[in-house]
């Protein structure tokens, strides 16, 4: 087990470099256009394949392949400080990857991730689809149905989800669907939908505020077939869970300890990463207020050497030097031991409100510069408000924690 160490190694500075040299050079001088006609960074996408930042093996080296944890942190921040919207098309995918791995067999994994990604001349889409139009925070509650055919050895599925990023124009859906509704999470399992199945279509595409880069859809899966070996971590595995759950049942006070719902499991292990994502947003807010207050002049001298500005932008730095310390902190305990006190969900609610103050406070400095499309703060604030929100909201991570730290029952 590697100690916890701020001091990234040769590897690690290298990638952040390459990350930071494509998103410079790539991403940001795409942003205000993608973020204008609010359509997906096919272009981007497709040159971030081609140096194999967007590819299913850069996504297992960040990970498996590195014991501290913080390659993959530390890639994000840099891609999401050129652009959320577009860093959300790149990282989309990831989403389901990690369901796979989460979920799924090694088999399954080795199977399903590469073509989540594609190839570099031929890049795809995954989505990991669990939110529905009536069941966003309270997972519990998924309407949509997996039904198991035995003639056929197929699972058939029926439902709508909705606010799927990716979502429609994904080659390969995983979907989270309610196998016994009694159950409730526990009787709930995860399901590739391969690419061009019938029956699966693209609903609504929501416009947003903000990551409008970043594509957003229903996904309506009416009569949907898979073969039996679709259900992520086999028939096995799905029929001890539900037994262990039906027993637990019968004894509510053993039901507490049992764990296994596939859907938290996914967002618990994908929020540090979501945290990284906000830093990048917010330390590009920082930088950006920082070099124009050294420029721009009020009553004779750079707004910078006024107190009110320095000391918001004091604030600001040390907000985000936090957030990414315990971004770091949660990434390296998931690799190499476990939460005690929801550290993944710690690391994202802080990292999710400095994103949104701190962007605040950049357009605060810029005055009404700040507030026009000609400079980016406008959008980076647009842009920061989803932290808050996707992968559990605010209030969620703070139930999350609480219930560590109380081990009761919080509502
Ligand atoms: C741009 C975007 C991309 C997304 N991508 C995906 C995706 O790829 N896959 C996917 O499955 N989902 C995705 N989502 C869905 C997202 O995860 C949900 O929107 C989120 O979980 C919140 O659910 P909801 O919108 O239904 O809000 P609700 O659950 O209805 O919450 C509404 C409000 O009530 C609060 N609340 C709810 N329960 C409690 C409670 N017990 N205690 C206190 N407060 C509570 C919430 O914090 C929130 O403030 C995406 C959403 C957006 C906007």
């Amino acid at each position: 087990m590697p100690d916890f160490s701020l001091r990234l190694n040769e590897d690690q500075l290298q990638i952040q470099k390459w990350v930071h040299d494509f998103a410079e050079g790539v991403i940001r001088p795409a942003a205000p256009e993608y973020d204008e006609r609010e359509e997906f960074p096919w272009p981007v996408v497709r040159e971030a394949a081609k140096i194999g930042l967007y590819s299913f093996d850069f996504m297992a080296s960040a990970t498996v392949g590195d014991p501290t944890g913080l390659t993959l942190p530390v890639a994000i921040e840099e891609m999401f400080w050129g652009d959320a919207g577009i860093g959300l098309a790149i990282m989309g995918t990831g989403l389901a990857a990690a369901a796979i791995a989460g979920n799924g067999t090694p088999e399954q994994l080795m199977e399903w991730a590469p073509q989540c990604y594609g190839t570099p001349d031929d890049p795809k889409l995954g989505a990991f689809c669990v939110s529905e139009p009536d069941a966003g925070s309270d997972v519990s509650s998924l309407r949509t149905r997996a039904v198991y055919d035995q003639a056929a050895d197929e699972w058939v599925l029926n439902g709508t989800k909705a606010w799927i990023t990716n979502g429609g124009i994904a080659d390969v859906h995983v979907v989270v669907a309610s196998v016994d509704p009694e159950l409730k999470s526990r009787g709930q399992a995860s399901f590739i939908i391969p690419p061009h199945t019938a029956g699966l279509s693209q609903g609504q595409k929501y416009s947003k505020l903000g990551i409008r880069a970043s594509h957003t859809a229903e996904v309506v899966l009416d009569d949907v077939r898979v073969p039996g070996s679709c259900l992520l971590g086999g028939r096995d595995r799905l029929d001890d869970r539900m037994a262990r759950a039906r027993e637990a049942l019968e004894n509510p006070a053993r039901a507490a300890e049992r764990g296994g719902q596939p859907a938290m499991s996914t967002f618990e292990a994908t929020r540090p990463s979501v945290g990284a994502q906000a830093i990048g947003v917010a330390r590009a807010a920082v930088e950006y207020a920082l070099e124009y207050a050294t420029e721009r002049k009020a009553f004779g001298k750079p707004i910078v050497q006024h107190q009110g500005i320095a000391f918001m932008l004091a604030d600001m730095a040390t907000e985000v030097d936090a957030a990414r310390l315990l971004v770091w902190r949660a990434a390296w305990i998931a690799n190499n031991a476990s939460y005690r006190w929801a550290e993944g969900s710690m690391s994202k609610l802080k990292a999710g409100r400095t994103a949104v103050w701190v962007t605040e406070r950049a357009i605060q400095i810029l005055g009404g510069y700040g507030y026009v499309k000609e400079y980016p703060v406008e959008r980076w604030h647009r842009d920061a408000k989803i932290f808050d929100i996707f992968e559990g909201t605010e209030q969620i991570q703070q139930l999350v924690i609480a219930r560590a730290m109380s081990g009761m029952r919080i509502e």
